[in-house]
């Protein structure tokens, strides 16, 4: 079985940044849910119309609608290792993922960086303005952050710091994810 991870981390915390790096220099395949979703809003699909609404107000779609999609996304991969990048995002989806993760990396940084970078990221996201930012912020800390929690207990979590550039919190992710699992021998 191919290790699965997860990234956990606020909205500009850069999952996407790191999940890409994950793709190019370890070969992993990845999966962002956000991207998922976007793609199947540009598409006009039946789960582009569910999620829609929920992603423009900055709330999370529900756990049955993206966790089939993901459920669908993962079996196209086959058997290669796995970058989930904005999923799980609840402890839900944390229970229904079928596939066990061999860890849960958290990219920590703090609340007023996240909206800087924000802000000054200009990617012409719809749900970049600084309100649904607020609020994407105030949902990832009701319901995301609880995953934290949940994969320590599991043995599970690494976490880095991620307010650094992007090499530095790269060679950090490689460190936590190694066979050693970035803990001390
Ligand atoms: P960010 O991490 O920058 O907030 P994403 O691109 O990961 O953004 O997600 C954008 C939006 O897509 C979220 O605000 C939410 O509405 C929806 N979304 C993405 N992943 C999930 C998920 N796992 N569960 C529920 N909603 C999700």
């Amino acid at each position: 079985m191919e290790p699965t991870i997860a990234l956990l981390g606020p909205p500009g915390s850069g999952k996407g940044t790191q999940a890409e790096r994950l793709r190019d220099e370890l070969g992993f395949a990845w999966l962002s849910t956000g991207d998922l979703l976007r793609e199947a809003r540009a598409e006009g699909s039946e789960l582009g119309r569910r999620a829609g609404e929920d992603m423009d107000r900055g709330e999370l779609v529900p756990d049955d609608v993206i966790v089939a999609a993901l459920e669908e996304a993962l079996a196209e991969l086959g058997d290669r290792p796995v970058v989930l990048d904005g999923f799980p995002r609840t402890v839900g989806q944390a229970e229904a993922l079928e596939c066990e993760l061999d860890a849960a990396v958290l990219i920590d940084v703090p609340d007023d960086v996240v909206a800087e970078r924000i802000s000054g990221r200009g990617q012409g996201r719809e749900d970049d303005d600084p309100e649904t930012v607020r609020e994407r912020l105030r949902v990832y800390h009701a319901e995301t952050e609880p995953l934290v929690d949940y994969y320590d207990r599991r043995g599970l979590l690494r976490r880095v710091d991620g307010a650094r550039d992007a090499d530095a919190v790269h060679a950090d992710i490689r460190r936590a994810i190694s066979p050693r699992g970035g803990r001390e021998p």
